[in-house]
């Protein structure tokens, strides 16, 4: 994708998240992401009258180091908050409270996926801070402000510049998306703003130890757009240096309209914020005790999570696993069944060694079939087919008590009657015709109806032979297994003179 013989690629990204919590950080006001009324949720505090005092919100700190300790880093047990002092309409207290020198977390990592195996993303540090509000541009040119954000739990994370490609950071973004979802901290729906990431981005000629001027990219709200914001980075520094020219330190953003980056300001240096500590909270300790305790509420994350699906139930397919990690629910569902087919061949006599291949089936009904059902959306199944109904319908498919194409119609009347399939299957007769004798006498009966197509295939016309089984299924009504009746037919075809 990103090719380039003459130059290194060099990224890192700041990652902001928006903390899962039920006030804001500093102040009692409701986190409400689905408040429609500007500035409902503010108070002195988060408006920095004179006089307010801050105080930590203790959901947000559990918040921040578990997603730390998801992430592999060291949790400090001194931490302090600093005053991080910029002017810009959104920030009504004329500076934002942040981590300069001791953030929460520091020193973690995170592995990802890349064409060539799994590489390690070394992450700098995760800090606690506060978010500001949002302006509204009308078209009529007046800009107002709401907010209703300002003051809401904000986790910074920042990687070292460990990246080489687009796909490596997004492969990133979505890993650590799936996490921040898996623990409950953040819903990190980039469209929402709840996590928005920002690429810091330099070329360096190959070989060449020192790292070249970095450029800033934000406004990225979707997996896409960073690519696209990526790529052209990429293109617009390597044509500069091709031309000699220096590349510029600033912050630049992507312009959907245009499909570019385009400069905004030249980029500040930490010291330009003149960070000092706040003045209004006490160092924060972090206990061990709280650390541990943390800790064990973490849950199975998505990483082990694919290891164990693959173990556990012999899944190969990289994109069926994705599905289940991608939709807990689903993946849930999934499980429940998997564990029902064990009852279910143990009560069907079917031997223990053919369980991935009952899995694997399973698998098929459900990312094909059933969510074809569902009109290709994944809703809540359990809601429509028990998952006992649905390892009892997948041993049916396995014992050839039903064949594939009965078994669409009795998983459709599954989804849309909420019965089990074996009274699906008695009621509407569908029961696989076994008996020998009587798929001989349907078979027997079609030939004789048709004598001309017996001839033509005897004469060479190969395409009649289809044309027998489909009389055969016919009538049968598709109760005899296509393969069987293949099977027979040509026995009796050999026979005829
Ligand atoms: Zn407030």
């Amino acid at each position: 994708m990103e090719k380039n013989n003459k130059y290194d690629v060099v990224i890192g990204l700041e990652i902001h998240l928006e903390s899962k919590t039920k006030s804001k950080m500093f102040c009692s006001c409701l986190n409400d992401p689905d408040e429609r009324r500007p500035n409902i949720n503010v108070c002195p505090i988060c408006m920095g009258h004179p006089g307010t005092l801050p105080q930590i919100n203790k959901q947000a700190i559990n918040n921040i180091i578990k997603l730390g300790l998801a992430l592999n880093s060291k949790i400090s047990n001194y931490t302090k908050f600093d005053r991080k002092n910029y002017f810009y309409p959104d920030l009504p207290k004329g500076y934002q409270i942040s981590q300069f020198d001791y953030p929460i977390c520091k020193e973690g990592f995170l592995d990802i996926k890349t064409e060539k195996g799994v590489k390690l993303i070394r992450i700098n540090r995760l800090h606690q801070e506060e978010d500001a509000g949002r302006l509204v541009h009308s078209v009529d040119g007046t800009s107002m402000v709401d907010f209703n954000r300002a003051g809401l739990a904000l986790i910074e994370l920042v990687t070292e510049p460990d990246f080489s490609s687009a796909e490596e950071v997004i492969n990133f973004a979505k890993e650590l998306q799936l996490i921040a979802r898996y623990l409950n901290v953040s819903d990190a729906n980039m469209e929402k703003g709840e996590m928005r990431i920002e690429v810091n981005l330099s070329l360096k000629e190959k070989g060449e130890r020192e790292l070249g001027t970095k450029v800033e990219v934000k406004n990225l709200n979707s997996f896409k757009t960073i690519e696209k914001a990526i790529l052209f980075e990429i293109e617009r520094q390597t044509k500069l240096l091709d031309e000699g020219e220096r590349i510029v330190q600033e912050t630049r953003g992507f312009n959907d309209e245009k499909q570019v980056t385009l400069s905004q300001r030249s980029k500040e240096d930490s010291h330009e914020y003149r960070y000092f500590p706040e003045p209004d909270l006490p160092p924060l300790e972090i206990s061990e005790e709280r650390i541990q305790e943390l800790n064990c509420e973490i849950p199975e994350l998505p990483q082990e999570k694919r290891l164990r699906l693959e173990v556990e139930y012999g899944l190969k397919d990289f994109k069926i696993i994705e599905v289940f990690i991608e939709n807990r629910d689903f993946g849930e569902y999934f499980e429940k069944i998997a564990t029902e087919l064990l009852n279910w061949m143990q009560h069907k006599k079917i031997d223990q060694s053919k369980y991935f291949d009952l899995v694997k089936l399973t698998t098929n009904y459900l990312t094909s079939d059933l969510i074809g059902l569902a009109e290709g959306k994944i809703i809540d199944f359990s809601e429509k087919i028990t998952p006992e109904n649905f390892a009892e319908f997948i041993v049916l498919i396995f014992m050839g008590e039903i064949n594939s194409k009965i078994a669409k119609v009795v998983l459709k009347d599954m989804y849309d009657l909420k019965k089990d399939p074996s009274h699906i299957i008695e009621d509407r007769g569908l029961k696989q015709i076994d008996n020998e004798d009587e798929v001989d006498k349907i078979i027997e009966n079609v030939l004789e109806s048709n004598t001309s197509a017996v001839e033509d295939y005897k004469n060479g016309k190969v395409a009649s032979f289809q044309f027998l089984i489909g009389q055969i299924m016919a009538k049968s009504k598709g109760k005899i297994n296509p393969d069987k009746a293949r099977e027979i037919l040509s026995k009796k075809l050999e026979n005829i003179q």
